[in-house]
């Protein structure tokens, strides 16, 4: 199987290639040239495997240049006990007959990124033996703070990679800040740069362009790669969770053979969603993608009008990976709805570009409305799905989880839809206390990791251990730099 470019589908790319290299040169995301297709007896077999098998399976179909001694090595390194609090990996709860909640935040840093990021380093790795690539890579983040983490965490002693992440350095809470400054391994660095969010990754993208940087880290045996959710690498690993909870739902007869299942899912950059959709075309039973946004709405309107307009007054959240108005992974979509017209997806992302805005042909707009339904919830939706789940059905959700299951109330309530529903949980409700308490009518909080035990006390649910634990660590990255010295980071951190 080869990968194609979003914006020229001539160029074809080995898998390996498509994940060594993240974003093909004329600007375009990779995509598989065909969508491997489920043999029908595929979901019965998988019900009765293990998470990291279901894995190896799913996508194995991708990467066909991967053999599955490769694949299951990855799959253990990547989903093991040691990594994820339970043996199911990504467990699916019932919440009531027809609602299930399918939990990506058992992973070291308690986010869904996990799945991904527990995944792409190995990915990478023997990406880059299969290319013959001698040279280490150097992976460069800038984070907001939850990719951060996940990327450290994943990266962590894999082979032939090092992995350096650029923090704003009043922009992160205090336990994301914790989580980074105690991160362990031997071939990781972290700083903090004075800014904002947008100056860390200016700074970052102004690295990459460095062609005098480029060159002499390639005479020191570097070269730079990056962890972003535009990777395939980052996508594929997603695909598989939609298809074990499926499984999931079969072993325990939840539904029957065949039972066509909606998805709803917290969106913000449309990975997650979009893997969904992948998982949809390779033949598991679904009905509607439900897509579930914030007050940054911008993908509500684009599915209920076909017009993507990012001109728009931006919120700060209490779901703040959710806060974004380019949601990147969208153009994989238009490349599928469009009947893979590159041409067409390269002039819509032309526009966004240069007016930030673009409107999608009749025919791209009513196939998107027949697989896609969308709504967002507010602040005060978010934090009443919290209290509501809460004393409802004892459940503790987070502020992203939130926005999906008000968004799903609003979607059933409206088009009398039963057909029973996973719920993508994205986060754990420990790593956005402040806004859980608050929504839970807690007044006056406590500050840093005791706020983490404020939260286990207030509602009997115990904190995940790698956020417990985080006060006995020891903290190891203390230094910050002005945005404009980012690039002597980069050359100590190589020496
Ligand atoms: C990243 C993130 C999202 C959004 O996922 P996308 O793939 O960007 O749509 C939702 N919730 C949490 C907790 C996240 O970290």
């Amino acid at each position: 199987m080869y990968y194609v470019s979003t914006r020229n589908k001539t160029l074809q790319y080995t898998p390996a290639e498509a994940i060594a290299q993240g974003l093909s040169r004329e600007g375009g995301l990779f995509v598989p040239q065909v969508i491997p297709r489920l043999p029908g007896s595929a979901l019965m077999m998988l019900k009765d495997m293990s998470y990291q098998q279901r894995a190896v399976y799913v996508m194995g179909m991708y990467l066909d240049h991967f053999t599955s001694f490769e694949l299951s090595r990855a799959a253990s390194a990547a989903y093991g006990p040691d990594k994820f609090d339970t043996k199911a990996v990504a467990p699916v709860r019932k919440v009531d007959d027809t609602t299930y909640c399918l939990e990506l935040w058992h992973g070291p840093t308690c986010a869904f990124k996990d799945m991904a990021l527990q995944m792409l380093p190995h990915l990478l790795s023997l990406s880059l033996k299969k290319n013959n690539e001698k040279k280490t890579a150097c992976i460069l983040v800038a984070t907001s703070g939850d990719t951060g983490k996940a990327a450290l965490e994943g990266f962590k002693d894999v082979d032939q990679t090092k992995i350096l992440v650029f923090y704003p350095r009043n922009g992160v809470s205090e336990i994301q800040q914790l989580q980074m400054a105690t991160q362990e391994g031997d071939n990781v660095g972290v700083s903090a740069v004075i800014g904002n969010f947008d100056d860390a990754q200016t700074g970052v993208k102004t690295l990459f362009s460095d062609e005098e940087l480029r060159e002499e880290l390639a005479q020191r045996g570097y070269f730079l790669s990056s962890a972003n959710s535009i990777n395939w690498g980052r996508v594929l690993p997603q695909i598989v969770y939609y298809i074990s909870a499926y499984c999931d739902l079969l072993r325990d007869e939840a539904i029957q053979p065949g039972e066509a299942i909606n998805i709803c899912v917290p969106t913000g950059n449309f990975g997650n969603i979009l893997a969904a959709f992948y998982a949809k075309q390779m033949g598991l039973p679904v009905n509607k993608l439900i897509c579930a946004s914030n007050s940054n709405n911008v993908l509500t309107d684009f599915i209920q009008t076909g017009v993507y307009d990012r001109n728009r007054q931006f919120y700060n959240t209490v779901s703040p990976s959710m806060d974004i108005l380019i949601s990147s992974n969208l153009e994989r979509l238009l490349y599928l709805l469009s009947e893979e017209d590159d041409q067409l997806v390269a002039s819509y992302m032309e526009e966004l570009n240069r007016v930030g805005r673009y409107q999608v042909s009749d025919s791209i707009l009513q196939k998107l409305q027949r697989e896609f339904a969308a709504g967002y919830a507010d602040e005060t939706a978010t934090k009443a799905a919290i209290a509501a789940m809460k004393q409802g059905e004892n459940y503790l959700i987070d502020t992203h989880t939130a926005v999906a299951f008000k968004v799903l109330a609003d979607y059933r309530k409206e088009t009398k839809d039963e057909t029973v529903t996973v719920v993508a949980s994205t986060a754990s409700p420990f790593k956005f206390g402040d806004a859980v308490l608050d929504a839970l009518g807690v007044r006056h909080l406590w500050t840093g990791t005791a706020l983490l035990d404020q939260l286990a006390e207030e509602t009997g649910v115990e904190a995940p251990v790698p956020l417990a634990t985080l006060k006995e660590k020891k903290v190891r990255f203390t230094s910050y730099t002005d945005k404009s010295e980012m690039k002597t980071v980069v050359n100590d951190f190589l020496r």
